[in-house]
């Protein structure tokens, strides 16, 4: 499944739009309606999403600051930032996340029950592919994205993430290391049904090479494991 033109970010639109739309929102779900390797990369999703609000809050309060989550996916990070406060604008290349993660949002935080004080602003949502994102925000997050991104395009994927950040550029990515990838290359002997897209792993020293290229730096490393699902994570800053 070599990569032809430009096709790979048509067939990740079309997967995320339906078949992985499906798979993703039930991985992402809190349902029991998920098999054994799901229910591990929901657990250790959840890790990172974990790990990078703590990266975050750690940083200071983030009421009031505005955070770009770029891919936001069913809105799995999106909602808790806009719960501390934050002006969250979220987006994803599929119409179908994009709905569902605006579904989600208002019922966790329009519910009403009081608890929440001062009311958390709504993020807003918005169906792009984050090449096409302009504006500056504070802090610009992209989870568990790059794995879609050949090395030869991350560079430039990462370079645009950077122009839109003015003080803080969060990236986790699936290491490419040596057990990793004959994990991969196992998966790839037997692949399941809904793998439908081509996984891209990015070495460490890829990514930093990459932002140290826009003149950014990195800050804060975290790691999450879990035995089916890896994600790196780098807080970067300017120099
Ligand atoms: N960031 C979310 C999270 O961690 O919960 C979702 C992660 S999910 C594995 C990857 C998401 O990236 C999908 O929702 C997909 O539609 C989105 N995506 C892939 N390529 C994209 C692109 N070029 N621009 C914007 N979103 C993209």
């Amino acid at each position: 499944a070599e990569e032809v033109g430009g096709g790979d970010k048509e067939v990740v639109r079309e997967y995320f739009n339906n078949n992985g739309f499906q798979r993703w929102k039930k991985i992402y779900g809190d349902t029991d309606e998920v098999n054994k390797v799901q229910l591990d990369i929901r657990i250790g999703h959840a890790k990172t999403v974990e790990n990078v609000m703590k990266m975050l809050t750690d940083d200071g309060p983030l009421s009031g600051v505005t955070v770009c989550d770029a891919g936001c996916g069913t809105g799995c990070l999106s909602i808790p930032l806009a719960k501390e406060g934050a002006i969250v604008s979220a987006s994803d290349i599929s119409a179908a996340m994009v709905s569902e993660a605006e579904k989600q949002a208002r019922d966790e935080l329009l519910s009403g029950d009081g608890k929440l004080s001062p009311a958390p602003v709504l993020p807003k949502f918005e169906v792009k592919d984050l090449e096409s994102l302009d504006g500056k925000y504070h802090t610009v997050v992209c989870l568990d994205v790059l794995i879609h991104y050949p090395q030869n395009k991350a560079d430039a994927m990462i370079a645009h993430l950077a122009s839109l950040a003015e003080k803080r550029l969060i990236l986790s990515f699936a290491p490419k290391t040596f057990y990793y990838d004959t994990l991969k290359r196992i998966g790839e002997l037997f692949p399941g049904p809904s793998k439908a897209t081509r996984a891209y792993l990015h070495s460490e020293a890829d990514v930093e090479r990459a932002l140290r290229k826009v003149g950014w730096k990195i800050n804060k490393r975290g790691l999450t494991t879990t035995n089916f699902y890896f994600s790196k994570i780098f807080e970067a800053v300017p120099v």
